[in-house]
């Protein structure tokens, strides 16, 4: 028998939308878990990786697919699995041991063994003395210390936690990784597998054996990246900082394979790609931040994130739309000017308004038949609900509502096309052109 503790065998998951639409979350995710390993599931916001987490948990049942538990001595026994959420999701009017308590209350515990058992496990992840306090009374560290205890009180075989970290500030979170990849690695805990959801690149490689990189639409995995480094890991080690990279440039480079897949030689191919919102101005801010110094034309991206600070999503929606854009090339983890970008940067206003014009009418196929469907129509105007509709039909309403809006704040900086917000009508900015 092979090691692997839970088994995913072609998960799909979908969701009924309105007028008997699906929206697909999940397509074809085939994974394991084995014993001794912390699985990273890495991948941006709205990829199916919470949905993931409810399946693994048994609180939703997949459209798709089978899960299979393994244990040594009992075979396809259902193991015991615990969680922990990134929002912490504890009883306003329960104390931290009430709290703790009832992760045991469903299983029949008895009350003396219950208060034992709740009591060690509030110790073990240090928040002895806090026993009788109440949720409002802690700090957000403090408070997912006690989702930590919660999980951990069950002995779970599995803990699956959906970015555990995130609502934390960076020192908070720092701390708490430690202690926790202290627990973990001293086996101090009789936990055999964790699966740690997380959209944060230095975290995953800090705490992951192996990495499952998800793209979204629908959420699937696209690699698996093992890491035989050992523990504790150093952020500033060149190792780490190469995994990084290396990841940094997947995330990015799998997003410029789809834009190929785009430019497949048909008319109005990827018009209906999700396209992320980032404005005008920022697209300017990051090229203009790009050419001066320090940088001069190119960066490495773990760094640019660093300093930028926005956020490494927000980074790599700008780092997108560049590309798409062809401001800018990505290759192992930097990031570079092209001479387009680099004449953006250059240019003068009116000048800048123009470049941006003529890269959105080749590279973005939504604004080219925006602006099409505006000449054809008679006064040159169609209102918003005729392009939302078209895009609904082959994407969610979210995702066509932000491409939409997207596309129309590029077009209206590039003076391709007007829009006016009260009327909710496209013109064309320049009829006779
Ligand atoms: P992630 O955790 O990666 O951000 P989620 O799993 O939360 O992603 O969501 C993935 C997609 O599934 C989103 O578009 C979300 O709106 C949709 N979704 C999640 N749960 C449901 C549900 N119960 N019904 C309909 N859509 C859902
Ligand atoms: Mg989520």
């Amino acid at each position: 028998m092979n090691n692997a503790l839970l088994e995913l065998k072609d998960i799909d998951q979908s969701f009924a939308k309105a007028e008997g639409r699906t929206l697909t979350v999940l397509s074809n995710i085939n994974m394991e878990l084995k014993k001794g390993e912390i699985v990273g599931l890495l991948g941006k916001s709205g990829s199916g990786k919470s949905t993931l987490l409810r399946i693994i948990a048994g609180l939703i049942t997949p459209t798709k697919g089978e899960i299979h538990h393994h244990d040594d001595k009992v075979p396809d026994k259902a193991l015991n699995i615990a969680m922990v959420f990134q929002t912490f999701a504890l009883f306003p009017w329960l104390t931290v041991l009430e709290n703790v308590q009832l992760g045991l209350e469903a299983l029949g515990v008895p009350e003396k063994e219950m208060r034992k058992r709740a009591l060690a496990a509030i110790d073990l992840i240090g928040l002895d003395g806090y026993e009788s306090a109440y949720p409002r009374e802690l700090s957000g560290g403090m408070k997912q210390r006690v989702g930590f205890a919660r999980a951990l009180v069950v002995n779970p075989e599995i803990l699956l936690m959906d970015e555990p970290f995130s609502a934390l500030d960076v020192l908070t979170a720092e701390t708490l990784k430690t202690d926790f990849l202290d627990l973990w690695i001293e086996r101090k805990i009789p936990l055999q597998s964790v699966l740690l959801v997380t959209h944060n690149i230095e975290e995953a490689v800090l705490m992951s054996d192996r990495i499952l990189v998800f793209a979204a639409n629908p959420g699937r995995i696209v690699t698996e990246i093992k890491l035989d480094f050992p523990y504790p890991r150093d952020r500033q080690s060149p190792m780490f900082r190469a995994m990084v990279e290396q990841i940094y440039t997947l995330m990015t480079s799998g997003m410029q394979k789809k834009e190929y897949d785009l430019t497949a030689r048909v008319a109005g191919a990827g018009m209906y790609d999700k396209l992320p919102r980032v404005s005008p101005n920022q697209l300017a801010g990051l090229i203009e931040a790009l050419v001066a110094a320090p940088y001069h034309g190119h960066a490495d991206l773990p760094v640019l994130d660093q300093a930028l600070g926005l956020g490494t999503e927000e980074v790599l929606h700008l780092v997108e739309v560049l590309r798409l854009l062809r401001f800018a090339d990505v290759e192992a983890g930097d990031i570079n000017l092209t001479v387009i970008g680099k004449a953006f940067a250059d240019a003068d206003t009116h000048k800048r308004k123009q470049i941006f014009a003529e890269q959105l009418m080749q590279n973005v196929p939504l604004a080219a038949y925006i602006y099409r469907v505006l000449q054809d129509r008679p006064g040159n105007q169609a209102p918003h609900v005729r392009f939302l509709t078209q895009l609904e039909d082959h994407m969610t309403e979210e995702e066509a509502d932000e491409a939409l809006t997207a596309v129309t704040s590029w077009g209206r900086y590039a003076e391709l096309f007007a829009y006016n917000d009260n009327s909710e009508i496209f013109s064309l900015e320049n009829p006779t052109a």
